[in-house]
């Protein structure tokens, strides 16, 4: 028998009334265990044909199957729907006898009551159906034993009652309409599912039927109702229900319960408000502390919201993993969101108490309140989940009211990121060239790579409108592969043309693109495929490319100096701007950032905090044999000023623009001249 079959037989048995002896439903179960997890919807309902229908035997199937597979919503999906289909056909079935077994007893009563009181009587003693009779008046005149005991009183108590005293709360909406038709003669049969109250104030659930019975004459005269117990059947409805709709975990409503509860506010009410929760860094407690202590802080978490969701047109539910909602129907405004939103931020912040853990954790939220007219269901969770991001992207903790333009905004970035590897098979993507030259005589020495899309509809993009973008979809590896190929191609074709003025290609390179394990032998692929000689080229890493966050400097670093390539660091002066490094890494070039550069644009400026910090960082690169590059150079102050302090390489628009191949090539040509006129 297998380690699964023996734990849920052993679990089954366990589950009161099982119709099987223990040999038995071993048997069954070792048959059904071999048929998962493929045959969900089968398991299911053999569970139900051998009777298995105590409510607990699902939910214990379903639980263990939670432990026993890798992947078990589907199974458990499977399992619960055929056993609920299965259920539904023999809970049809039994209804169907019972209404023919309820007509005949009806047709017994009826021939009773008119024939005499003593065959009455036996009917009614020996019924197991409960059954009643009650005058036009609704005062109850007779119950049999059956009635008395199903609600827990006797046939005397009960006849001190009249039919409207039996109401319950649930009673469906047309009933009492349905039941007032039947006096006044138009019906002669009311059927439908219907709980009462016992003595005791526990609710019972039955099936009820009510029939009319009229005299002689065909007048009405009296009413009588029978009915079945169906508490069990309607409790596993209600679990069956209960678990498809809420969260195993946590027990708050889930994504489809949430989705229902808004088209209900959507439908009734004028506004509604949402606030969509995320737990910061929930996967740094999971994978540290284990699942376990995770999904004990994922418990804490839904109590605490529960507790903000105090009112009656509140609702707290999971989304999914660490993603949470506050649903509000009917908001005052924008305030009130606020309120909620703050409110739920300091619960959550509150420390959590798991096990011998003290956690601190937070959220990010993001709010939106809206016209329910003004939107849809649809609209609002992606508004709100856009917010949200929002939220993140502003450093997490916060919550961040929705913006309808901002709003517009992302998703416009949405549309250009998700649009960018089409636009790559598409070849939308060309590199312009912009000259590096010597400080000292102002001639071309080199040439940086800028990216560019040319996009069909918005025309010539800039880096920076899809570089970061590129970087949060993870296309940045593939978009810097093509660049580097392009430039390197490029750089190879001008060393043939022009051996006698051989410029160096510098590329960026960024900080996802760097740490893919397969770099360095990309790289060595694009050179040996292009012939471009290593010497030739430059990789631009950014300080936070170069060091991560702890300080560990990047692997490949000298896989790739060691071929020949020399490494700058761009925009040096923005990031941690540790010099120490350089001493200890294989950098051979310093891009010195745009504002330092900027500082020595006013003539005047000679002697400035900033010239001493600039000329100190190139005497301190020289020191330690690396070349220094000015970036954005625009006017001729500025490039005199650096090369007096010693800077060897400048970059900007003093010397030219970003170049197309073709432009750059006159400059290639000459390889005398200065960039500049003299
Ligand atoms: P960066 O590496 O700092 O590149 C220099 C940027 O400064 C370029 O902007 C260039 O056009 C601009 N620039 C050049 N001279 C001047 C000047 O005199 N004054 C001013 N104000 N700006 C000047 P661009 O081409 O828009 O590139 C922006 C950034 O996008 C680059 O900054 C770089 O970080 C990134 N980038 C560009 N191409 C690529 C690429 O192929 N791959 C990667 N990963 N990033 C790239
Ligand atoms: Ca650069």
């Amino acid at each position: 028998m297998t380690d699964f079959a023996r734990r849920w037989s052993h679990r089954i048995a366990h589950e009161g009334f099982v119709p099987l002896d223990g040999a038995g439903l071993e048997a069954l179960l070792e048959r059904l265990a071999g048929q998962l997890p493929d045959a969900g919807r089968e398991v299911g309902a053999a569970l139900v044909a051998a009777h298995l229908t105590e409510p607990s035997v699902l939910s214990e199937t379903i639980t263990l199957i939670g432990d026993h597979f890798e992947e078990p919503t589907a199974i458990q999906a499977a399992v619960a729907a055929g056993y609920a289909q299965a259920l539904r056909q023999a809970t049809m079935a039994e209804q169907e006898q019972l209404s023919r077994a309820v007509l005949d007893a009806h047709a017994g009563v009826e021939l009773a009551l008119r024939n005499s009181e003593s065959r009455l009587r036996a009917i009614f003693d020996n019924a197991a159906v409960s059954i009643g009779v009650s005058t036009m008046d609704g005062r109850i005149v007779r119950v049999n034993q059956a009635f008395g005991e199903l609600l827990g009183y006797t046939p005397d108590e009960m006849c001190a009652l009249t039919v409207p005293q039996l109401s319950h709360p649930t009673d469906p909406p047309g009933m009492w309409r349905l039941y007032e038709e039947m006096l006044r003669g138009e019906r002669d049969h009311v059927r439908l599912e219907k709980a009462y109250y016992r003595k005791d104030g526990t609710a019972v659930w039955t099936d009820m039927t009510s029939s009319l019975i009229r005299d002689e004459h065909g007048a009405p005269e009296l009413t009588m109702v029978m009915l079945q117990d169906i508490t069990d059947r309607h409790t596993l409805r209600e679990s069956l229900q209960h678990q498809a709709t809420h969260d195993p975990l946590t027990g708050l409503p889930n994504r489809t319960m949430i989705a229902a509860h808004l088209g209900r506010i959507f439908e009734h009410a004028q506004r509604v408000g949402l606030c969509y929760l995320d737990m910061d860094g929930f996967k740094r407690v999971n994978d540290t502390l284990g699942h376990q202590v995770g999904d004990a802080l994922l418990v804490a978490v839904a109590q605490r919201l529960t507790d903000c969701a105090d009112e009656p047109c509140r609702i707290a539910g999971r989304m999914s993993g660490d993603e949470f909602v506050l649903a509000v129907r009917d908001p005052s405004g924008a305030a009130e969101m606020r309120a909620l939103a703050e409110r739920a931020l300091t619960a959550l912040t509150r420390p959590y108490e798991i096990g011998r853990h003290r956690l601190r954790v937070s959220a990010s939220i993001g709010v939106v309140d809206s016209d329910v007219a003004a939107t849809t269901p649809a609209e609002l969770m992606k508004a709100a989940d856009l917010t949200l991001y929002t939220a993140k992207s502003e450093g997490r903790a916060r919550y961040v009211m929705y913006d309808a333009d901002r709003n517009a905004r992302q998703a416009a970035r949405y549309a250009l990121a998700a649009d960018m590897p089409d636009a790559l098979d598409r070849d939308e993507f060309t590199v312009v060239y912009q000259p590096l030259v010597s400080l000292a005589d102002e001639r071309l020495r080199g040439v940086e790579a800028l990216v560019r899309w040319r996009h069909p509809e918005q025309g010539m993009l800039s880096p920076d409108s899809f570089i970061p973008l590129a970087e949060e979809t993870g296309v940045i590896v593939a978009l810097g592969r093509h660049v580097l190929q392009q430039a390197c191609a490029q750089a190879a074709e001008w060393a043939r043309r022009f051996p006698d003025n051989r410029v160096f290609m510098s590329v960026n390179v960024t900080v996802a693109q760097a740490r893919e394990p397969a770099f360095p032998a990309e790289v060595a692929k694009i050179l040996a495929d292009t012939g471009l000689d290593p010497r030739l080229l430059v990789l631009e890493l950014t300080e936070s490319a170069i060091m991560d966050a702890d300080g560990a400097p990047l692997a490949a670093l000298d896989v790739l100096a060691a071929s020949g390539i020399r490494i700058a660091i761009d925009d040096f002066g923005t990031g941690y701007s540790n010099l120490a490094y350089l001493r200890r890494l294989p950098i051979h070039i310093l891009k010195l950032a745009g504002p330092f550069v900027d500082g020595l644009r006013d003539p005047g400026s000679a002697g400035s905090a900033d010239e001493q910090i600039v000329e100190t960082i190139i005497r301190l690169a020289h020191v330690l044999g690396v070349k220094v590059t000015a970036e954005a150079v625009e006017t001729r102050p500025q490039a005199d000023r650096l090369r007096h302090l010693g800077c060897d390489t400048g970059q900007g628009y003093l010397f030219a623009r970003p170049l197309p191949p073709a432009a750059m090539l006159p400059l290639l040509h000459d390889s005398g001249p200065a960039l500049t006129a003299p």
